[in-house]
């Protein structure tokens, strides 16, 4: 789990936990229902999703999994050089390279259906704006 803490989106500018939206306080003031909480918190909440969302589409590099240290672009698991090495099928990679490969596509999917989570309640509160 991330130790990360950001600011109370209740405006109290307490620091909480990164997953948290927030404080204990602001809570019992605002409610931990998401559909009860004022359109400017719900606004405040969907301009943090969109930097969140932001942040993460510019870390689309990650190291080449072949383990040689280079930062490659996100959709493949080697560079082109541990290519020449391994080949491009992942039929064909030493056991250790595929199960890496197949261990992050997990990882992956599982990141996905969170964000999604997220997005479908985003959705949920556009069709509260007139
Ligand atoms: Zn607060
Ligand atoms: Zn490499």
């Amino acid at each position: 789990m991330s130790q990360e803490v950001h600011y109370c989106l209740g405006g109290c500018s307490r620091e909480i936990p990164f997953e948290e939206v927030l404080c204990p306080s602001c809570e019992v003031e605002y409610g931990s229902e998401k559909s009860a909480w004022p359109k400017w918190l719900i606004q405040q909440r969907h301009e943090e999703l969109r930097i969140r969302r932001k942040d993460e589409d510019n870390r689309s590099t990650h190291q080449c999994m072949a383990g040689c240290g280079k930062r490659i672009t996100y959709q493949f698991a080697i560079c082109s050089s541990c290519e020449q090495i391994y080949g491009n099928k992942i039929e064909k990679w030493p056991g250790w390279l595929s199960f890496l490969w197949r261990d992050e596509m997990r990882i992956r999917r599982d990141t996905a259906r969170i964000n999604q989570k997220e997005v479908s309640f985003s959705d949920l509160d556009s069709n509260l704006e007139e």
